[in-house]
């Protein structure tokens, strides 16, 4: 085939799409139950915003932007990420001075050049908050509850949260010369991208997956023996008030995130199968207290998290936990030479009372016409022949049980209306 998608992107279709709406809304209600309002900002922004924010050492910035100079030779990319746009749409809009802190939702594609395998792709979407413009670690606690509260509604049973903190800037500080003093006697014997990480920045050392660089992250100096009171209150807070709420998380030193804007708290949700696939890291955040700053807002911090949504529907998929689409009310089976003035009229006049419907026009036999309406998961198929118009009388059928009726043509709003409001909530008065 001449055409087909790019690799690392995907079409979504049919049952797919159907759950990725599923998912999006489920999560937006809860945001607003959070009191967290919908944002939908550009996917182009300027390169620079991101280099600023992500951060020159992170993998997202240094290999996977995808970024190129537009007609006008200015440096666009599609963004990689949400919180960085977030944050320049509220500094933009001056929301820090109204009221604080700003709760803010977002769903939607971000890109990054990833080589890609199971679950991961170039194009790929999320959904997240973030909470702008407050210090309380009340709201990372918030953040943390709403992420893991999401999960369960979405039926997953075996989520583990998974959190650390990075410190503030002076205990990171110390923490990562007292890394940089550890692995450099090491790193003879580490693998190539940790001698890079060892010169860009040494904390992502602890995210390693090789193998054979295990044991020497294993004794690594340990980030809680650097933390300031303050800190190290603070993280300890936190974790107070999950025990409190019954979120059971672990606590894991080696949790360090691929953005550099964080700072104190950052925290995953990890999800493995009954069956025993491990799903990786499903979604992940954060507090960052330099980021507004950065992109030249006040002085205040932040706290945030964002969801895959193509992991979190593989997980839906492989689980059983799809959303059905709820189908059809109708399906017009037209037999023999039916004016097509009366077809119109009839699948508008449904419509326009808030009914689902579609109608056979392609296929002549009675069979695949009725096959077409159960594929359609049709609740009634109205059959219309010479009879029913000579008569004005309709034969509709229940497609579940297959019990017919005689309709009154006239009648047929209030024997959709009697016979779908257990299914439906239509309006029309
Ligand atoms: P991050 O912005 O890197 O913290 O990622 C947040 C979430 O986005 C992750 O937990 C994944 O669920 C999802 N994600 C990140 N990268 C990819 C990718 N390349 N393909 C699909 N999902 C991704």
């Amino acid at each position: 085939m001449e055409y087909t998608v790019l690799k690392g992107t995907h079409d979504i279709i049919n049952n797919e799409a159907y759950n990725y709406s599923y998912i999006e809304n489920l999560l937006s209600n809860i945001a607003k139950i959070y009191n967290f309002k919908e944002f939908r900002i550009p996917i182009i922004e300027k390169t620079s915003l991101f280099v600023r924010s992500v951060g020159e050492s992170s993998d997202v910035v240094r290999k996977e932007m995808y970024s190129f100079l537009d007609k006008g030779e200015r440096e666009i990319t599609l963004r990689p990420e949400f919180t960085a746009g977030i944050i320049r749409s509220i500094v933009n809009n001056k929301l820090l001075f109204n009221d604080v802190p700003v709760k803010a939702f977002y769903c939607g594609p971000v890109f990054r050049y990833e080589r890609p395998q199971l679950g991961r792709y170039r194009q790929f979407n999320q959904f997240g908050i973030e909470i702008v413009g407050s210090n309380s670690y009340l709201r990372d606690v918030e953040c943390i509850v709403f992420g893991y509260n999401a999960l369960k509604m979405l039926g997953f049973k075996d989520v583990r949260l998974v959190i650390n903190t990075l410190g503030d800037a002076n205990s990171r500080k110390l923490y990562k010369e007292k890394l940089v003093e550890y692995f450099s006697k090491h790193i003879d014997e580490m693998c190539a991208d940790c001698h890079e990480r060892l010169e860009i920045n040494p904390l992502r050392i602890l995210d390693c997956k090789n193998e054979d660089d295990q044991h020497i992250i294993f004794n690594a100096p340990k980030i809680s023996d650097f933390l300031s009171k303050e800190s190290n209150e603070r993280f300890q807070n936190i974790l107070n008030c999950l025990d409190i709420l019954g979120v059971e998380y672990t606590v894991d030193e080696k949790l360090v995130r691929g953005l550099d804007y964080y700072s104190e708290t950052v925290f995953e949700y990890h999800y493995t199968s009954e069956k025993g696939i491990n799903y990786g890291a499903i979604g992940g955040g954060g507090f960052y207290n330099n980021l507004v700053k950065e992109i030249g807002g006040p002085d205040v911090s932040g706290v945030g998290l964002s969801f895959g949504i193509e992991r979190l529907f593989n997980i839906l998929k492989d689980n059983n936990l799809l959303a059905k689409d709820d189908g059809l009310d109708v399906y017009i089976i037209p037999i023999g030479n039916i004016s097509n003035q009366y077809l119109s009229v009839l699948f508008t006049t449904i419509r326009d009372y808030g009914f689902s419907c579609d109608i056979n026009l392609e296929s002549s036999s009675f069979s695949s016409s009725f096959k077409k309406a159960e594929r359609n998961n049709a609740k009634f198929a109205i059959i219309v022949g010479e009879e029913e118009i000579n008569t004005h009388i309709l034969t509709v059928k229940n497609i579940e049980t297959k019990e017919q009726f005689k309709v009154v043509e006239n009648d047929l709003i209030s024997f959709l209306d009697k016979n779908l409001e257990e299914d439906n909530d239509h309006c029309h008065e």
